[in-house]
């Protein structure tokens, strides 16, 4: 769906509003392009250009959003004309492009009584039902003066251009009018100047994305969760909207390109996913499967910073669905992933707080290590592999190689010189040692070797293993990893 929405400053016009208006339309990625070169000079001897790019300027290096600012002149009003059926909005689609200039009309539709400037804005509805905006274009009034000064509004030879300009960039990012406090958003110019705490308090709200709920880390393997009331709603999430629907925010980091599964399952909960990238953009969203409460997303991501959406409808029951999915209660959401490689396994931690130059790896194999992932069945032969390796300062040293799973209800077995998992008991060493060597560069670790979990009387289970090594002469320190090896198995 399109909508426009019309943005003007006028001299003398009240619109209420509360705090920072934003309507919730923006840019994704909470970015854009914006052409700024526009011919002339004000009469104090500064270009209208460099006046437009300092002010996108003020907006980048004071709030989240980001101008990318254009040396080139571009029409602003190229795929515009007159509306005699709208004295507000000119009609037609515009160009896709960001453009800047002063005009005699509004792209085809007259300027009204006082009017400095318009910046129209052209936005299509996303998947969160929320609005993206795909283009905006700023015209400002030839028929008034315009100079380019700081301090009081009040210059002799016009009003100052780089104000309404701040202004009209903000409705290019998607902001209303600020009508009580100090704002460069208010709908009336003055002697304000420059972005104003109201200012950039709104700007980074609508485009502070997930930021704005509480985040949880989310890592390969099996996580319990519940929606309920008092939860985010994706209205917050997004900055805007309407959709009052209940969300969990779940954040996970890939260091390399992976393909992952997402599955979020519950008999009570109507799942809804949503993925999306660092800046609060929409990848992929999944409802209902096949008649049951569950959600599956399946994809394959470069590395970078995700979020996931442990999301629901704001129905209950969904009218169009199995009514015993209601909009609030508990799930599980599984993350798996597939890859040609062992996953790096995070940033090297270490129990005394030393660093180390270490690198560790790991992962489930069905297939002798032709693959890799974290999930299996009861019945599937898998081996969970890691590999270290090994600082450089560390190698040709005397040292010890360690593994601990950590199970679901907190308890942590660890592996001893006979291959067996044990509870983690008093120590004289951190951890009991499975093997004590000379460490070499590179050290490949079997966590676990031909194992099918269904003839050690285990259907469902989900752990998570770690892996790490020490030196001989510092038997208490011990490196290891931040993200564990994760083992799913499903029946
Ligand atoms: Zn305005």
């Amino acid at each position: 769906m399109n909508r426009w929405i019309v943005a003007v400053v006028l001299t003398a016009l009240s619109i209420s509003a509360l705090g920072f208006n934003i309507n919730g339309a923006k840019w994704p990625g909470a970015k854009t392009h914006l052409y700024t070169s526009i011919p002339g000079t004000a009469a104090s001897g500064l270009s209208w250009s460099q006046a437009l790019r300092d002010a996108a300027q003020e907006w980048n290096e004071k709030t989240v959003f980001k101008f990318e600012s254009r040396v080139d002149y571009r029409d602003p009003c190229v795929g515009y004309r007159n509306n005699p059926a709208n004295s507000d909005f000119p009609a037609g689609d515009g160009d896709g492009i960001n453009g800047a200039d002063f005009t005699s009309d509004v792209c085809g539709n007259a300027y009204g009584l006082n009017v400095l400037a318009v910046t129209l804005v052209y936005t299509e509805s996303n998947r969160l039902g929320a609005l993206d905006i795909t283009e905006a274009d700023m015209v400002f009034n030839k028929g008034k003066a315009f100079d380019i000064y700081d301090g009081p509004a009040s210059g002799a030879s016009g009003t100052d251009f780089t104000r309404v300009a701040l202004h009209e960039l903000g409705h290019v990012m998607g902001m209303g009018h600020e009508d009580t406090r100090a704002a460069i958003m208010r709908p009336n110019i003055g002697s304000t100047f420059t972005l104003q705490a109201d200012d950039i308090d709104g700007a980074n709200k609508l485009y502070g994305g997930y930021s704005n709920c509480q985040v949880s880390t989310l890592s390969f393997g099996a996580v319990g969760g519940r929606l309920a009331n008092g939860d985010c709603i994706v209205k917050e999430l997004v900055g805007g909207g309407t959709d009052t629907s209940l969300a969990d925010v779940y954040e996970f980091e890939l260091l390399q390109s992976t393909s992952i599964v997402l599955n979020m399952q519950s008999s009570v909960l109507d799942s809804v996913l949503v993925l999306m990238d660092a800046r609060s953009a929409v990848l992929v969203h999944a409802g209902e499967m096949g008649g049951s409460c569950h959600s599956q997303i399946r994809t394959t991501l470069p590395a970078g910073t995700y979020a996931v959406l442990a999301n629901t409808f704001t129905y209950s029951p969904s009218p169009e669905f199995n009514s015993t999915c209601k909009n609030v209660g508990p799930y599980s959401l599984t993350m798996s992933y597939t890859n040609t490689e062992p996953l790096a396994l995070g940033r090297p931690a270490s129990l005394l707080g030393g660093t180390a130059a270490a690198g560790f790896f790991g992962g489930v194999t069905t297939d002798e290590g032709e693959t890799f992932g974290n999930e299996v069945t009861s019945t599937q032969r898998f081996d969970v592999v890691g590999r270290i390796d090994i600082d450089p300062l560390h190698r040709n040293k005397a040292g010890f190689l360690v593994v601990a799973a950590v199970l679901d209800n907190g308890e942590i077995l660890v592996k001893n010189l006979e291959g067996q998992f044990l509870p983690l008991g008093p120590q004289s060493s951190p951890v009991p040692i499975i093997t004590a060597k000379v460490l070499g560069s590179s050290e490949t670790i079997d966590v676990l070797s031909d194992i099918v979990a269904s003839e050690l009387g285990l259907r469902q289970i989900n752990v998570r293993f770690l892996i790490g090594y020490g030196l001989s002469s510092q038997p208490n320190e011990l490196y290891f990893h931040r993200e564990p090896i994760s083992l799913v198995v499903s029946p």
